[in-house]
């Protein structure tokens, strides 16, 4: 069975089929409606059979979202498309249908598509990191996602930053999720353009910054010097806890070669023993992460279902055989 993904985004939703070893067999792009649920709901809808339609199959279907569907009351929570908030996506895009759809977080969907056929592929446990406008992450074991009671797993871009010191780190900053000093206002391209701005009183966006840096700029140098240690300290939180096999990492930022030069010694200074041998790897499908892993969680989804009515079916009735 081929593989459908939908990436929803903030403005434009990504449809991808995956056949059966990965390969892209439909791609298509739509602007994302925001009208109103309904009408959001049934451009889904039609999203979704305009690819059946195309490949002349039924299709697993995995769907990436800003957003989590709250395990305690199935309702979407943190979602930056205000419509789909405090509504039973799930349930209602399954009903619409008529077909069993898995959904996730886009960040988790990113570390499911690295762990199986990108960067990660081979590794058993995998941080896959997103570095971007914000700062997001999800954790995958063994290929299947690990989730919890809060569907929040991942989520470390609003713990706060290890070692914070103002003198070097610059004022508390407020976060939008009401926190202070959350890693996200650090460490994503945004909190390294805020930081340029609020502790060097200079202006830029990311490609500026870094373009300073490989002319020898000593200000852009020394924010660029202080982010890496940021990121540091922020990853090694991560060994510490999980020591993961290999750190995926995505998003804009993960484009910067200078990001991987010093890391992983850089980290070693803030991991437990002094030492880091952590891989950090920058993304296979860098913008495709998210919609390819939202295919393959599709089909796991579906996969899961087989594998429990085979077991069903086996209690009920004795396995075959035997
Ligand atoms: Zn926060």
């Amino acid at each position: 069975m081929k593989r459908l993904g939908l990436d929803i985004g903030g403005t434009k939703i990504e449809a991808v089929v995956l056949d059966e070893q990965g390969n892209v067999v439909y791609r298509q792009r739509y602007p994302t409606c925001k009208e109103n649920y309904p009408a959001f709901l049934n451009s889904i809808s039609g999203i979704i059979q305009e690819a059946e339609k195309h490949v002349s199959e039924t299709l697993s279907i995995g769907i990436g979202l800003p957003g989590t569907p709250d395990p305690q009351t199935h309702l979407i929570k943190n979602s930056n498309i205000q419509i789909i908030n405090k509504q039973h996506f799930v349930i209602d895009i399954t009903e619409l249908i008529g077909k069993p759809v898995a959904v996730a977080n886009d960040a988790n969907c990113f570390a499911l598509s690295e762990a199986i056929d990108g960067s990660g592929m081979g590794f058993h446990a995998v941080f896959g990191v997103i570095l971007g406008t914000g700062c997001g992450g999800g954790l995958v074991v063994g290929q299947h996602l690990l989730t919890g009671p809060n569907a929040c797993s991942g989520e470390w871009g609003h713990n706060p930053l290890p070692h914070y010191n103002p003198q070097r780190d610059g004022i508390t900053s407020r976060c939008y999720c009401g926190q202070d000093n959350c890693l996200e206002s650090f460490i994503s391209g945004t909190g390294l353009e805020r930081q340029y701005h609020q502790n060097y009183s200079k202006h830029g966006k990311v490609p500026d910054i870094i373009s300073l840096v490989r002319a020898n700029d000593v200000t852009a140098m020394q924010c660029w010097d202080n982010f890496l240690d940021q990121v540091a300290r922020a990853l090694a939180s991560v060994v510490n806890l999980l020591d993961p096999d290999v750190i995926v990492i995505g998003g804009g930022v993960s484009n910067i070669a200078e990001l991987y030069t010093s890391l992983q010694q850089r980290m070693a200074k803030y991991v437990f023993g002094n030492s880091c041998g952590t891989p950090l790897i920058a993304a296979k499908y860098g913008d495709s992460s998210g919609v390819r892993g939202a295919a393959w969680l599709g089909h796991q989804k579906i996969n899961q279902a087989f594998q429990r009515n085979k077991e069903d079916a086996n209690e009920r009735y004795g396995a075959s055989g035997n």
